[in-house]
């Protein structure tokens, strides 16, 4: 025996008598309460406390409080990945027998959760054409319980019919669940427009740095957030608590970032459409945009931060674009601080025939570009330079 106290319990916490400004992360997987009484009522919810992290911890509470504020949302859920909300929101509400109707440009693997997997659990699936109110309407069926859409689509910027779905919904007792990832809190408000349930990658632009996944989830009915929370927890989609401090540190900054992003994607989308090569260029706000009118009145002036253009010259020069600008990140993912490129038939679409591609209109010569908050002459440079070199090597 030694009187040297013993390494394994807790050294206490110093105390002080300032608090910090920054948020504490609490890695901590279990909160040890005073006694069964106050556990008990920590279960029942009349006291407020943590007991087990994968129920829920600061961190998590502390960014779903951030992003509730952004939503006008309350009690929303911070999850493990954009896709964990999505999954929890569909495996958590919907049974066996239930149909659920969704945009036919959802992301990928929303998509694919949608295709494969829902069936296989007999919930039967199918999508349409969300820029046409009366395609949705004519693909819902009596037992169509949700409708999943996404307002400006991937990588393509088609803008959904918001308000035609919306009342649509309303009128049919159908659940709208609108996945806000793309036009975020700042470009669109999907409460206001009707939505029940909303959802987010957090990974993307509300993170902004690309170095944390997350996903949120928030509904209106409190029925209906106890049933998402509870799947959740129970298929174990808890956040790392290291993630939510990282994201919540990003979102200090997140309106001054989107801002810029969007003012850059604005001009770079002009510019880009002078050069010679391009033959095409989407963004919302613009007028030769195939939904031009629907983005002025569900948008305003917020045409986002992504912006799609199609060269000349097929992959070979799609190559060759991306050979000659590696400053710009040629990388699957948007929303990060800086500038991304993505080639969707090398990607995200490349499972797709090239006739399903075409009919989308994602060619070879298709790149998505999310903008970042770089000095918009350094940006329409660099995409000049790059642009010219595909096209002078493909004339060869
Ligand atoms: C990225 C993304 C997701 C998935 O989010 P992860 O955090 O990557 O799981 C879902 N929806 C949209 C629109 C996205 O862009």
């Amino acid at each position: 025996m030694t009187d040297r106290p013993t390494l394994v319990r807790r050294t206490p916490w110093p105390e002080s008598a300032s608090r910090p400004l920054g948020t504490p992360i609490q890695p901590s997987v279990v909160y040890a309460s005073p006694d069964p009484d106050t556990l008990d009522a920590q279960y029942a919810g009349t006291v407020p406390g943590y007991t087990y992290a994968r129920e829920g911890h600061p961190n998590a509470s502390v960014l779903a409080t951030k992003i509730d504020g952004l939503e006008g949302a309350t009690d929303g859920l911070v999850l493990g990945s954009g896709m964990a909300a999505v999954t929890a929101v569909l495996l958590g509400l919907l049974q066996q027998g239930d149909h659920v109707l969704g945009g036919d440009q959802l992301y990928g693997r929303s998509l694919r959760l949608m295709r494969e997997d829902l069936p296989r659990l007999g919930i039967a699936t199918s999508v349409a054409d969300p820029t046409d109110a009366a395609a949705f309407a004519a693909a819902i069926r009596p037992e169509t319980r949700m409708i999943l859409l996404e307002v400006v689509s991937n990588p393509t910027l088609r803008v959904a019919d918001i308000e035609g779905i919306a009342a649509l919904a309303k009128t049919r007792g159908i659940l709208l669940a609108i996945d806000n990832t793309f036009t975020t809190p700042r470009g669109f408000q999907p409460f206001a427009a009707g939505a029940d349930i909303v959802i987010h990658s957090v990974t993307k632009i509300l993170a902004g740095h690309s170095d944390a996944t997350l996903g949120y989830v928030a509904a209106v009915d409190a029925g209906l957030r106890k049933a998402i929370y509870d799947f959740a927890v129970t298929t174990g989609m808890t956040p790392s608590p290291f993630d939510c401090w990282l994201a919540e540190r990003g979102l200090y900054s997140f309106d001054l970032r989107y801002d810029r992003a969007e003012e850059n994607a604005s001009k770079l989308a002009d510019h880009l459409a002078g050069l010679p090569g391009v033959k095409r260029v989407l963004y919302p706000t613009r007028h030769d945009h195939p939904d031009h009118n629907r983005a002025k009145s569900l948008l305003g002036a917020r045409g986002g931060h992504m912006v799609s253009f199609e060269i000349e010259g097929g992959r070979a020069a799609a190559n060759r674009l991306t050979r000659a600008a590696p400053d710009i990140a040629f990388a699957p993912t948007l929303g990060d601080i800086g500038t991304t490129l993505s080639h969707p038939a090398s990607s995200s679409h490349r499972g797709l025939s090239a006739e399903a591609r075409a009919e989308l209109g994602i060619s070879e010569g298709f790149f998505r570009v999310s903008v970042g908050v770089e000095e918009i002459g350094l940006l329409c440079a660099e995409f000049e330079a790059a642009i010219a070199t595909s096209q002078i090597e493909a004339a060869r």
